[in-house]
């Protein structure tokens, strides 16, 4: 019996065998243990693209992202980046401005590692969702006061659009993690965003154009051998399951990187809900505005590893690994993504069907289904 203990907390967790990520806790035992028996134990699940849950939207309703982050610790997410995307500034503010307030008091849930703007430097006629009142050439002015101290962790950006390469260098310097995506970029584009400090592609193959022989584009670049980091929706509407295994076997669990890319439609049953300031429908499990086209997920990451899992026949350790350890080296982030002593203590908890059953942040426990 080998003892964890986990930092910042009143937990102490007992893993029989000294078996970590993928290991099943056999028995507990006397002390101030969680009873996890017959539970395989994860790193806590780290989602970087989370528009809302709940019926809740982060956009449309920046001061509700702590509920937010409650409403995820039941999907068995333990850190995330609540995702701000083309909007209204005052959405931004209003974001950082509750981001930086810090939780309610007696809060617990998934903890928001800062924000996620996805946009509103993108291209037009690749902006999806996105509402095309609100776009935005990119500009040095536009981002004043974006900061990863400030709160913002990642910006997804087009960067074949005039000006971007300027705001790509200007906030890679500012510590904020720049992904591109909603684009029409060429491979000299995403070579010349990389050059720049680019690091991430935003839902790769959705939102971009397609690979093509001799203009492979984003979808190339990811394939192709470069560092980029690739977030992929593997909720089973976003990308078809052939590209789905061409994206696994090409990018391997470091540079695949799974998100969610939920909405508040997460949790709800089938019909109306909100993506920003637009309405959207669920049905049959995806999201979409009125014209059909795809507003984010209704799937939870976790859900996502499943189909991960059950398309690609990857290992468990793999699959964890998309929304464990990719999201935090991407964020370079040290004290997650793994269970080690010293580091957080963050764990997610799932049954053999990969259903999370307890949800630990920080030591304590967050989420547990069998009190519920
Ligand atoms: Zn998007």
């Amino acid at each position: 019996m080998s003892e964890l203990r986990v930092r910042g907390g009143s937990l102490d967790v007992d893993i029989a065998g000294g078996v970590f990520a993928g290991g099943v806790i056999a028995r507990s035992s006397t002390g101030p243990v969680l009873d996890a028996t017959g539970l395989t134990v994860l790193p806590g699940l780290i989602d970087l693209q989370v528009n809302g849950a709940a019926g809740l939207d982060v956009t449309a309703q920046p001061e509700r992202l702590w509920d937010v982050g409650v409403a995820l610790a039941a999907y068995g997410v333990t850190a995330w980046l609540p995702t701000v995307i083309t909007s209204d500034p005052r959405a931004r503010d209003r974001a950082l401005t509750t981001l930086a307030a810090g939780p309610p008091p007696g809060w617990f849930g998934a903890v928001p590692l800062g924000l996620h703007f996805e946009g509103p430097m993108i291209a037009r006629d690749r902006r999806g969702a996105h509402p095309e009142a609100w776009l935005r050439p990119p500009s040095i002015g536009l981002i004043d006061g974006w900061s990863r101290d400030a709160g913002v962790a990642m910006v997804t950006l087009a960067p074949e659009l005039p000006g971007a390469i300027e705001v790509v260098e200007a906030l890679v310097g500012r510590g904020i993690v720049v992904s591109v995506g909603h684009t029409q970029a060429d491979s000299a584009a995403v070579a010349a965003a990389v050059a720049a400090g680019a690091r991430c592609l935003t839902h790769l193959g959705n939102a971009m154009p397609p690979m093509l022989t001799r203009e492979p584009g984003p979808v190339g670049a990811a394939f192709g051998g470069s560092a980029l980091v690739a977030g992929v929706i593997a909720d089973g509407h976003h990308v078809h399951p052939d590209f789905l295994r061409t994206a696994w076997r090409t990018l391997g669990p470091g540079r695949f990187l799974s998100v969610s890319d939920a909405t508040a439609a997460l949790g709800l049953p089938d019909g109306a809900t909100r993506l920003g300031d637009q309405e959207v429908l669920v049905a049959g499990g995806a999201v979409r505005l009125g014209d059909g086209t795809l507003a984010g997920s209704a799937a939870p990451v976790i859900a996502c590893l499943r189909i991960l899992r059950s398309i690609t026949g990857c290992d468990l350790d793999e699959a964890v690994a998309t929304a464990t350890t990719t999201p935090a080296a991407l964020l370079g982030d040290a004290t997650r993504g793994r269970i080690a002593p010293g580091l957080r203590g963050d764990l997610t908890l799932v049954d053999d069907n990969l259903a999370p059953v307890v949800t630990v942040v920080g030591g304590l426990v967050a989420y547990d289904a069998r009190s519920q």
